[in-house]
């Protein structure tokens, strides 16, 4: 129901903004949540039914650390609630998803993966999504934005998604159709959130997404952004002035 995300550098590790975002964003409803994590270039992911503290806890025990994460809040629409249709969502330990929304034609396309050799482990909608990337990142050599921009194209529904790589450390890509997402810009470091009040003690500086953006983003910001029609665009940065 929330999705969050950072890229930090100098060593800064990004669990805590992850979990300090995914509490603020407990009031839009939660029934679950989880995060990944690249950790000594293997993906991390730390899921529980519950409350967020309850995931931080677990977190904190594992040790999970790193520069590049990405969170979520549950509230499930399809699947029930248990760890395993928790977000966020791994294909062959290689692409990483949060998603918040609905997938209409997920049927669809998981029958689709399914021929394809993909073997599925929840039962969400949301689960579409990470083997779709990962099917087009291995087809086109490993281009992330390409791949998500390609996987984009199949989903009808709504979503806010923020995608990452086992074997790409400095990107992550976000998407949004018909679900708030915003990017927050800091010194050297850039998050993601579906709501203002997960970034603002981190920074002021906030990008709003339209309908059918995607974005390549790294910890200096935008790398690239396209429209709906895959034009090239620039979105407005303002500094919020909301107080928590
Ligand atoms: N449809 C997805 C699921 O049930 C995401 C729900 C949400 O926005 O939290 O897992």
């Amino acid at each position: 129901c929330g999705i969050v995300g950072a890229i930090r550098s100098e060593n800064n590790n990004v669990v805590d903004f992850l979990t300090d975002g995914l509490k603020r964003l407990e009031y839009r409803g939660y029934d679950s949540s989880g995060i990944a994590v690249l950790m000594n270039d293997k993906i991390k992911r730390v899921r529980r039914v519950g409350r967020v503290a309850n995931m931080e806890d677990a977190a904190k025990e594992k040790g999970v650390f790193g520069q590049l994460g990405i969170g979520h809040t549950r509230w499930a629409t399809h699947g029930g609630v248990t760890e395993p249709n928790a977000h966020p969502h791994i294909s062959g330990g290689k692409i990483a998803v949060v998603h918040n929304g609905i997938i209409e034609n997920f049927e669809t396309e998981r029958a689709r993966l399914q021929a394809l050799g993909y073997t599925f482990e929840s039962q969400t909608d949301t689960e579409v999504i990470s083997h779709s990337v990962r099917h087009e990142y291995d087809q086109n050599g490993g281009d992330l934005f390409a791949a998500v921009q390609a996987a984009c194209k199949r989903f009808h529904g709504a979503y806010a998604i923020a995608v990452i790589a086992q074997d790409n450390a400095q990107n992550m890509v976000v998407a949004r159709m018909g679900c708030p997402l915003l990017v927050a810009l800091g010194e050297n470091e850039t998050f993601i959130a579906s709501d203002v009040s997960a970034v603002i003690s981190f920074t002021r500086k906030i990008s709003y997404l339209e309908d059918g953006d995607i974005a390549l983003l790294n910890a200096h910001g935008f790398v690239q952004l396209v429209d709906k029609s895959g034009k090239q665009v620039e979105r407005v940065i303002k500094n919020s002035e909301l107080s928590l």
